[in-house]
């Protein structure tokens, strides 16, 4: 069986180191905001060539303290994809604020940045994108309208650490660049964990407060805040990834190479990467006609398959009701034709030639 995800070949290039750190860790005994934490924040403010990064507990947080400290409040609206996982949903409604939906392009399967400017009106207070399966949304279109209604940018960079434009990573054009540690994810930690990316200092100054109860000075709670903290042990391993992720990202890039030009000229639509960008494939997601028929017959040659997403965001129950009226049509039409195949740094050739001649011979 080739599967979706392996986390092993990851944890074999850096177990060594790990563990030394890990156990350093244990031994100084401190556990919660340490130096691991700091340090970390600083690398990944430098990866970013941004000026602060802030380590929180998960990449859902991420997003919500980001909100909160941009000033997104109850009654506001933000402008989002409905082609994602619920998080950044999740995190607007936390908020008491509500998402307004744009509807996707079906090439980058990102929201349809040239339908920002119609969905803006005198609630907007910002716009959240979100890099979908690893390649970034067209940035300068979303910052430029932005600009233009005085909006903020909250990116939601989960599925996109390491994702550029022209050279330029995600998380250093909006306001604030959110990034998940889950570990599945292109920078994927022991567990739960995330990390929001800024220049803004005061905003930084905000979500650190908010991370850590509310308080700036020990036992002096400034504001309601929350318990969001990335733990040293945490913060230790991601600092030994940080230094593999763009030899991880490449042999993602190298899989999907080989998956591109293993499966060109097929029934089907691979994923696109513009010129100028730089796709750290998250996932390789595909769309095809037949999609249970094509999963079943890959399942049966022993090739994993998953759908991101099955059910568009404005579909949910969760969200039902409130978006009866609203029509997207490309993102309903993708969410019925989208699948994800193997994707995972240390898949072999023999893995990736095994998934093109079971895709091939179903298609
Ligand atoms: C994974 C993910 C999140 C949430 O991250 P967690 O660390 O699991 O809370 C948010 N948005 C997107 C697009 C994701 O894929």
């Amino acid at each position: 069986m080739v599967p979706l995800f392996d986390p092993k070949p990851q944890h074999e290039r850096v177990a060594g180191e790990v563990e030394a750190a890990s156990r350093a860790v244990m031994e100084s005994g401190q556990f919660i905001l340490g130096p691991n934490v700091q340090a970390f924040e600083k690398e990944v403010a430098d990866y970013h060539g941004v000026n602060d990064s802030i380590g929180v507990a998960s990449g859902t947080d991420a997003l919500h303290l980001a909100l909160l400290a941009a000033g997104v409040m109850p009654g506001d609206e933000v402008i989002t994809s409905p082609f994602s996982f619920i998080a950044g949903v999740e995190a607007i409604y936390y908020c008491g604020a509500v998402p307004v939906f744009a509807d996707i392009r079906e090439d980058t399967m990102n929201m349809d940045e040239s339908s920002l400017e119609g969905l803006v009106t005198e609630r907007t207070r910002a716009i959240m994108p979100v890099h979908i399966f690893g390649l970034s949304c067209d940035m300068h279109q979303v910052m430029s309208v932005a600009r233009h209604h005085g909006l903020k940018v909250i990116e939601d960079c989960a599925q996109a650490f390491g994702a550029r434009i022209d050279g330029q990573p995600v998380g250093s054009f909006g306001d604030a660049g959110c990034f998940s540690f889950f570990p599945t994810k292109n920078l994927g930690g022991y567990g739960d964990g995330g990390q929001v990316t800024t220049n803004d200092a005061e905003l930084a100054a905000r979500i650190r407060m908010l991370r850590n109860h509310g308080s700036e000075q020990r036992y002096y709670h400034d504001v309601i805040g929350f318990n969001s903290r990335l733990d040293e042990l945490q913060a230790a391993a991601l600092r030994i990834k940080l230094r593999h992720l763009d030899e991880f990202n490449a042999a993602r890039r190298y899989i999907a190479g080989r998956y591109l030009e293993g499966l060109s000229g097929l029934d089907l639509k691979l994923p696109v990467e513009g010129e100028g960008y730089h796709h750290v494939y998250g996932q390789f997601t595909i769309q095809v006609k037949d999609r249970d028929a094509f999963r079943a017959a890959l399942n049966e040659r022993g090739i994993a398959s998953a759908i991101y997403y099955p059910i568009p965001l404005h579909r949910q129950k969760v969200t039902e009701g409130r978006f009866r009226g609203v029509r997207l049509p490309v993102c309903d039409a993708v969410s019925e034709t989208c699948v994800s195949l193997p994707m995972f740094p240390g898949m072999s050739d023999a893995q990736a030639d095994e998934v093109i001649a079971a895709v091939r011979a179903v298609v």
